[in-house]
């Protein structure tokens, strides 16, 4: 979660996408995440051997080393229903794979089953110093995935100075292989806009997160942030990704936050099936609201709860 942490993830992704980018170049997309972390450990003394796709509920994805030899295996879920999911599932053991692996070589597991968690666990005394390691690999490993999937300035160049809507969601999520849920928190990572993205189930908001630029604007989305009922989530008049196209305007006193209210334009989707929807507000560049310069980290935990099931 820190930021010299992150940034190592940050530099491995870049570094191994510059690789891609000049040995496949435009057509690097979406990213085949099997080869490349085949190709990239071949040349450690340590290579992934295998990389198997297993059918187990409640489980995402495994790096774990071989019990005889030096070299390590990947087990992933399959996931017919979620497209984009095995993608960032194989993406994010890879990152497990080239920036943890000395830290799981003493017979610790990345992602273990829940069942099998005992296994690796540290003594009680050292649980929250664990727990705290736990979720800072597990944060690099995401950050990581989202890197090599979507690299920033290629994202930036498809967007252009476009507004975000459906169809050029669509073309994201196609282009890089990601789920909904993954392409537009990378776009809300390094927006320079005003925006935010707000998941939310039976009324309430699961998670959310502001951009930067609305962060500083008085924009937060808490967990359990209670969806307006005039939003277009609010009234369950969203669409899916194939049929919604343009933002709707909404005026001032519909979304409200820290600092008031003010017109937004919101774009929801709704995954029937699962019964989430996934907001996106665009607001305006000014607001009047003076923008601050602020000391606080912006990546807090406050602001963005994952829950795995989501990404
Ligand atoms: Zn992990």
């Amino acid at each position: 979660m820190t930021g010299r942490t992150t940034k190592s993830a940050t530099r491995a992704a870049t570094d191994l996408s510059r690789v891609i980018a000049s040995v496949l170049g435009e057509a690097r997309f979406p990213i085949d995440v099997e080869a490349w972390a085949v190709e990239v450990s071949r040349q450690q003394p340590d290579p992934i051997e295998t990389i198997q796709k297993v059918a187990i509920d409640g489980f995402d994805g495994m790096l774990r080393p071989h019990p005889k030899r030096r070299a390590w295996q990947i087990l992933y879920a399959e996931q017919p229903r979620y497209p984009g999911r095995e993608r960032f599932t194989l993406a994010h053991e890879f990152g497990h794979y080239l920036l943890h692996r000395q830290d799981l070589q003493s017979g610790g597991r990345a992602d273990a089953a829940p069942g099998e968690e005992a296994e690796y666990r540290c003594l009680p005394l050292h649980n929250d110093r664990w727990k705290e390691q736990e979720a800072r690999r597990e944060e690099e490993a995401d950050t990581f995935a989202c890197h090599l999937l979507m690299p920033f300035d290629d994202y930036r160049a498809q967007l252009g100075d476009a507004e975000i809507s459906g169809a050029l969601l669509a073309h994201i999520t196609d282009r890089y292989g990601v789920s909904l849920t993954a392409a537009v928190r990378r776009w809300i990572e390094f927006t320079d806009k005003r925006a935010a993205m707000v998941v939310a189930r039976d009324g309430f908001a699961l998670w959310g997160r502001a951009s930067k630029a609305a962060y500083r604007s008085g924009i937060f989305i808490n967990s359990g942030l209670e969806i307006p009922e005039k939003s277009l989530a609010g009234m369950g008049k969203g669409g899916s990704l194939a049929t919604t196209s343009r933002p709707t305007s909404l005026p001032s006193g519909v979304w409200t936050f820290a600092r008031g209210s003010e017109p937004v334009k919101e774009l929801t989707f709704i995954a029937e099936r699962l019964g989430v929807s996934l907001t996106i507000l665009q607001f305006e560049q000014y607001s009047g609201y003076r923008l601050e310069e602020d000391e606080e980290p912006w990546d807090s935990y406050d602001q963005f709860v994952r829950p795995s099931e989501d990404r």
